[in-house]
């Protein structure tokens, strides 16, 4: 198993068995959806994994997604209100007298005398920023609407594009267009904090827009005197056109195609998913595709043909980890969808290694690239069973990762933090080793001697730091070929 498996956790998936079951299946990055609970939610749920690590002596990784600042209209009246397509509604805050209507839209309403369905809406820089002829996407996309025109202060007559219902609390969107709300919100915040004490081991930021939004994240984790990576949500326009200087700042990207096919249309996001990756891989960050992957097996035991494509699609486009959402946080079958989606990522690896050929990196990569690269072609040419990596950042891991070789990658490292960063990278194997007073090497070579599933007799491919005599320890420079 090469390709990582985020399953995400909900009322399917909280107890000890399924989750026993989960860890069994494969899944070694358990997310923690902060849009449906807070810290308090999640305590026992954090615990009981903690508690299965030490069992399965596996390293785990629970990730904090964030809601960031997704907005919701109000309470409508009766609960909910059908539409039919190209009802006129009205959209914003209700006004205080009939005073302050446009007179047009008064004589316009007062000649056919019908009532207009409220939709309350109140946040004020959204509604600042709404003019006439702008699309709005209801309950991810389920219903469109238009803007006519504004008819109040802060109201806006809308219509109906389809026909729908809506109800209360859903989120609202404005596709494709800017407006600037930073990623991260005082709850965020809040929430951030108490999962930092909790001990989450990274953290995801919802509806990143600059690479502003992460460097402010990291340096409120910084402040809290913790450090974990930060995972980038791509579920904007803007955060795709800026996604260069995005992968400047953060750890690791998540193709987050569940807003992203909100905001863009969707027949753009498999050419989006694919030039996302390809930037991702280049620059050695880790990377997710998300969102309805096997999205039927909510409510069937077997997924459908299109969505087994996809899941090999997204391993053959070079995605690091695929995850899923509501199939294993409230499906009727969790346990089953990891299986099936660990059967379709081997298959599709499989398609990966018989193309054979270990992507070279480009001319003007830096020396660690070539480096790796090294590593993973003598591991080919030499049969190895096992490229075994000294790797105190996870950096080397990570230059091995991208090359996608056939063989398992172990990463030996002595800091937690970096053990349970390296579960999102491709075909990488995280061990924790002690920081003891031998060199790099020493290490490496004892844990293949040490370690029971490698046999004797079989060869290794070893990169590790090698320091000159009286120096420290140094980055990787060494690749070695080494017999059990
Ligand atoms: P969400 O993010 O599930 O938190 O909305 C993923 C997505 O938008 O695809
Ligand atoms: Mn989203």
């Amino acid at each position: 198993m090469r390709t990582k498996i985020i399953a995400t956790i909900g009322p399917a998936s909280s107890d000890k068995e399924v989750l026993t079951r989960l860890v069994e299946s494969g899944v070694q990055i358990f997310r923690l959806n902060f849009s449906h609970g807070g810290a308090g939610d999640f305590e026992a749920l954090i615990k009981l994994i903690r508690d299965l690590e030490r069992e399965y002596d596996l390293p785990l990784t629970i990730l904090q997604d964030l809601p960031g600042p997704k907005f919701r209209i109000g309470e409508i009246a009766g609960g909910s209100v059908h539409v039919t397509k190209g009802q006129k509604l009205l959209l914003g805050k209700p006004v205080s007298s009939a005073d302050d209507l446009c007179p047009s839209y008064k004589s316009a309403v007062h000649g056919n005398e019908v009532e207009r369905p409220f939709i309350p809406f109140e946040h004020q820089r959204i509604l600042e920023n709404i003019e006439a002829g702008d699309f709005l996407a209801l309950a991810d996309g389920a219903l469109q609407l238009k803007v006519i025109s504004m008819v109040g202060p802060m109201l806006f007559e809308i219509e109906a594009l389809n026909s729908g219902i809506i109800t209360s609390r859903k989120g609202l969107a404005l596709p494709g267009k800017p407006v600037k709300l930073a990623a991260l919100t005082e709850l965020d915040r809040k929430n951030l904090l108490d999962g930092l004490n909790l001990g989450v081991d990274a953290v995801a930021l919802s509806y990143v827009q600059t690479p502003e939004d992460v460097r402010e994240a990291k340096q409120f984790i910084r402040d809290q005197g913790y450090e974990i990576p930060v995972i980038a949500k791509l579920e904007r326009r803007n955060a795709v056109d800026n996604l260069s200087a995005i992968l400047e700042e953060a750890d690791i990207i998540m193709v987050a195609r569940g807003d992203l096919g909100v905001e863009c249309p969707l027949e753009e996001l498999p050419a989006m998913q694919k030039r996302i990756i390809r930037a991702c891989n280049q620059a050695s960050k880790p990377v997710i595709v998300a969102t309805q992957m096997l999205l039927s097996m909510v409510n069937s035991p077997v997924p459908t043909r299109a969505e087994v494509t996809d899941v090999a699609n997204a391993v053959l486009d070079g995605a690091d980890c695929v995850m899923l959402s509501e199939e294993t946080a409230m499906g009727n079958y969790p346990v089953e969808t990891v299986e099936y989606m660990h059967k379709i990522t081997s298959s599709a690896e499989q398609l990966l290694w018989e193309r054979g050929q270990i992507a070279d990196p480009p001319v003007d990569s830096a020396v660690p690239d070539f480096l790796a690269y090294s590593a993973c072609l003598l591991a080919q040419k030499s049969r190895a069973a096992a490229l075994v990596a000294h790797s105190t950042s996870g950096a080397t891991a990570r230059l091995l990762s991208v090359r996608q070789p056939s063989q398992p990658i172990f990463a030996l490292t002595p800091h937690r933090q970096v053990l349970h960063d390296l579960n999102f990278s491709w075909g990488v194997k995280p061990c924790l080793i002690e920081d003891d007073r031998r060199t790099h090497l020493e290490r490496v070579e004892s844990f293949i001697e040490d370690y029971p599933p490698f046999t004797c007799g079989d060869v290794f491919v070893i990169t590790a730091g090698q320091p000159k005599s009286g120096q420290g320890s140094v980055k990787t420079n060494l690749v070695k070929i080494y017999k059990k």
